[in-house]
């Protein structure tokens, strides 16, 4: 299973891969990897690592079911366009999320990636309000959310590094948090937040956005845990101004959060909801956007084609809906939706007690997300390396550092993170 020639592969990396999001002073080749079995990967050299640095790992690494449901899927039907015709795992996938969902809720468009899904979101909001003959334009957001790479995914967001500098593609009110990061999850944070959105709903009638975009837990926007309340209260903001609830679930959706859809932790059904990234289990890429029936049934009156304006030749491609059946099906039948809630609960006690020390200043979390956050983005980047030293893979939006397992890992591997997590903060200080 070994790489015959470390050295090779990685001269052959660094002369031909452009890694993506990446400086070029970085060398991603220090990190090759050969194969991976449930949460640990090994590198080319042999070295294993617990791999908490996943955003799409649902049952971790070499299951069995998922290659076989895969390998089956190939030699059955490899490839259909599904705007030409459909197939069978497309319809079985769609059935499965709408058995996640309110009644309402059981048309989903497929995608292949997370930007897709929330750029496909975009171009339905805006074909929605037209096609019920109001036009809105106006979008409301964060600040910090990041929502894709795409043009129209990115200038929803705020963050320096996706500015693209071609000016306002949409017409986006930004919302900055009110608090520091450390101070959103409590409940202090409430108020002032939803104050803000109302503020920028505006009280013109005629003017209220189309639709309001938001991750339950902001990602790459560093790892921010909202109040509890907040998508409850933004639900009926936009109830009252007629306003779509777009929930970005593409981090948060199939369990990671300790429910199957981070919304339901508040009941606060959205109106065109994203997942993409876990739904797959990482296997192959997809995305799903499913959008209330008033939402769908509006598209009778599209004025171009009389539907969706929106698909890409793979999308909901057989072999990425079979691995996502397959993946859910693990889901369930380990209960590792419950089981995120739990192993987040124990990872969260155990690493607590860092606040306050070795430069972390907070630490915070909801189900399998961990968010330990330090004193200065040097001090995270220290952490993030060091702990791969220590045979530890994390993820670094900024100055948070966030450990993301799988949904599968066992007690002990949770244990085991928390220790190379602890000692590496220790050594890097
Ligand atoms: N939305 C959120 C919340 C994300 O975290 C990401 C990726 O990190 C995206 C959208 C974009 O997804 P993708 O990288 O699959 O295009």
């Amino acid at each position: 299973n070994h790489t015959r020639d470390a050295g090779h592969a990685r001269t052959r990396d660094r002369q031909h891969v452009w890694h993506p999001w990446s400086p070029l002073s970085a060398d991603r080749s220090e990190l090759l990897l050969s194969h991976g079995a449930g949460s640990v990967v090994w590198d080319v050299d042999g070295k294993d690592y617990l791999d908490a640095s996943s955003l799409n790992t649902t049952c971790g690494y070499a299951r069995p079911e998922v290659e076989a449901a895969i390998t089956a899927q190939v030699r059955q039907l490899h490839q259909f366009d599904l705007s030409l015709g459909s197939h069978e795992p497309a319809g079985l996938l769609a059935e499965r999320l709408a058995a996640h969902l309110p009644p309402d809720m059981a048309k989903t468009l497929f995608v292949n990636s997370g930007s897709e899904g929330m750029e496909a979101a975009a171009l339905i909001t805006a074909d929605y309000w037209s096609n019920v003959g109001k036009p809105r334009h106006r979008f409301v957001s964060f600040a910090r959310g990041y929502h894709g790479s795409t043009l129209l995914t990115r200038s929803l967001s705020g963050l320096p590094r996706v500015d693209h500098g071609f000016g306002a593609v949409l017409d986006v009110i930004k919302i900055d948090l009110p608090l520091s990061p450390i101070r959103m999850a409590g409940p202090e944070a409430l108020d002032p937040l939803v104050v803000a959105f109302e503020r920028a709903f505006g009280d013109d009638e005629d003017d209220w956005p189309a639709a309001v975009v938001v991750e339950p837990v902001l990602n790459v926007g560093g790892g921010v845990v909202l109040p509890e309340g907040f998508l409850r209260e933004l639900r009926r903001l936009c109830d009252r101004t007629g306003t779509l609830l777009v929930l970005d679930e593409v981090f948060t959706a199939y369990g990671r959060t300790g429910r199957m859809y981070a919304f339901q932790h508040e009941d606060a059904t959205p109106d065109i909801l994203v997942g993409s990234k876990a739904l797959a289990g990482g296997y192959l890429p997809i995305g799903a956007v499913s959008v209330h029936r008033r939402i769908h049934d509006s598209f009778r009156d599209e004025p171009n084609i009389g539907g969706v304006r929106y698909g890409h030749t793979t999308s909901g491609h057989p072999v990425s809906c079979a691995a996502a059946l397959a993946t859910l099906d693990v889901v369930e039948k380990e209960n590792l939706v419950a089981r995120a809630g739990s192993l987040g609960k124990d990872l969260l006690d155990r690493l607590g007690p860092l606040a306050g020390r070795h430069e972390v200043v907070d630490v915070r979390g909801r189900g399998l997300i961990v968010v330990v956050e330090l004193s200065t983005w040097d001090a995270a980047a220290r952490l993030v390396e060091r702990a791969k030293e220590n045979g530890l893979l994390l993820r670094q939006p900024g100055e948070a550092v966030i450990v993301s397992p799988p949904l599968t890992a066992s007690d002990d591997e949770i244990a085991a993170m928390a220790d190379r997590l602890e000692r590496s903060a220790a050594e890097a200080a």
